[in-house]
């Protein structure tokens, strides 16, 4: 629910505009040259003043210490902070513990979210979410092989996990693992459980290298192994046997945070691709940009962008009203169509730099490699569209039974 004593958005999202422009962005340049932890100090500072601003974590109600916006306005907070890869890490609302915080503050004890949830939302520590194997196929997420075995008051878990994104540095997981493997619906077989990090049998084993990057600290994707690790049962978040409800409400939001973050992104390679267009001549007084293919990229990208924003802010309008069962379409909809439109956006754009958008010294390659997940994570684009086409035709009396 939106908080009526919240700063008018438009006044807040200059704000933000701004320090993500002055004081975000001339810490890009050390970003792109030099290992992320070089870069910690300059960033802790920067949180810092971004909680002197009131602008702290401002996905989370006021009680949570929040901003008390609505989905759709935060969506536009996240689009602003998507202008700069360090935008969401500044502010405190960066995946996975955007949406780590959320289930805690929804669904964990009192005493779990003091423990975890307080210290999370002041950015004393980072935190995991673990749930793809990688011996099953993610896309089906209710095949799983971790278990949580209950003996006593603890639950023993086993099991191995892969992409738990943060997970180096990270205080704790949330795991996803089979409670209930008699279930007779798959979908009541798995609970979300915490395990703190230094847990014994809790190993990382390794940092997985993708798209040319060796990935550590938050930018890290690992490789984690469960080998009779044992947590208290107070350490599990909701039901027994809730873990995959809770994990669809955690994702709608979640899809939201990323399409408007992609969309930030967007702008910001357009932006670039605009300039360049206009700087660079093939000829004395003959700029790129009078090359019609040139204008087809920038009018195809405008274009693309402003519909994906709609279509975007569209579906956290829904959710606000409705929830997320109401938008289950549209939310499958804008995950693989703003994926799409993210990565054309980011090919024109470095399309028109020629050698330089290859380069490390623009945003543009980072983008387009770190990017290229957004068409694999939270469901590839296959799987969305067969969403979408399933409700579609349920309306012309087919029956595709996915
Ligand atoms: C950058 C990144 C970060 C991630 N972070 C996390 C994380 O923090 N925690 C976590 O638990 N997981 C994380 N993941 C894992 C992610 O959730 C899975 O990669 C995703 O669910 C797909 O599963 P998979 O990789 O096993 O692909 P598979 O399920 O093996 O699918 C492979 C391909 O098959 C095709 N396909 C799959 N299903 C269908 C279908 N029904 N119809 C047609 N084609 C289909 C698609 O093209 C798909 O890309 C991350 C992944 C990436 C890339």
């Amino acid at each position: 629910m939106s908080d009526s004593t919240a700063r008018p958005l438009d006044g807040m999202l200059e704000q933000i505009r701004a320090f993500v422009r002055h004081e975000l962005g001339p810490l890009e340049a050390r970003f792109l040259a030099e290992p992320f932890r070089a870069l910690l100090p300059a960033m802790e500072e920067a949180r810092g003043r971004v909680k002197a601003l009131g602008l702290w974590a401002p996905h989370l109600p006021r009680e949570e210490g929040g901003r008390g916006l609505s989905l759709a306005e935060f969506g536009r907070v996240s689009e602003e902070l998507g202008r700069s890869p360090l935008g969401h890490l500044a502010f405190n609302c960066q995946a996975p513990d955007i949406g780590n915080m959320e289930l805690l503050h929804a669904h964990a004890s009192p005493a779990l979210r003091e423990r975890w949830l307080g210290p999370l939302v002041r950015g004393e520590v980072r935190s995991c979410f673990a749930m793809t194997e990688p011996e099953h196929a993610g896309s089906n997420p209710v095949h799983l092989s971790t278990t949580a075995r209950r003996e006593g008051d603890e639950y023993v878990i086993d099991g191995h996990k892969w992409f738990t994104s943060s997970a180096d540095g990270a205080a704790f997981a949330i795991v996803m693992a089979v409670t209930d493997p008699d279930a007779p619906k798959p979908h009541a077989r798995a609970s979300q459980i915490l395990v703190p990090a230094g847990t014994p049998g809790f190993r990382i084993v390794r940092n997985i290298p993708v798209m040319g990057d060796v990935g550590e600290d938050y930018f890290s994707h690992a490789d984690v192994r469960f080998e009779g690790c044992r947590v208290p049962v107070e350490n599990r978040i909701g039901a027994q046997g809730a873990g995959f409800l809770l994990a669809q409400e955690r994702l709608g939001p979640g899809r939201i945070h990323h399409c408007m973050r992609w969309i930030g992104v967007c702008e910001r390679a357009f932006d670039l691709m605009c300039r360049r267009a206009a700087e660079r001549e093939l000829a004395p007084g003959e700029p790129l940009a009078s090359r019609q293919a040139v204008q087809h990229w920038i009018a195809e990208s405008r274009a693309e962008i402003d519909a994906a924003r709609l279509m975007t802010l569209d579906t956290a309008e829904r959710i606000d009203r409705g929830g997320v069962r109401e938008a289950r379409v549209q939310i499958s909809t804008i995950k693989f169509f703003v994926a799409g439109v993210l990565g054309r956006v980011l090919d024109r754009a470095l399309q028109v730099h020629g050698a330089l958008g290859m380069t490390d010294d623009l945003l543009l390659a980072f983008w387009y490699r770190h990017e290229r997940g957004a068409r694999i994570y939270d469901g590839p684009d296959e799987v969305h569209k067969s969403v979408v086409a399933r409700e579609v035709l349920k309306g012309y009396g087919v029956d595709i039974g996915i």
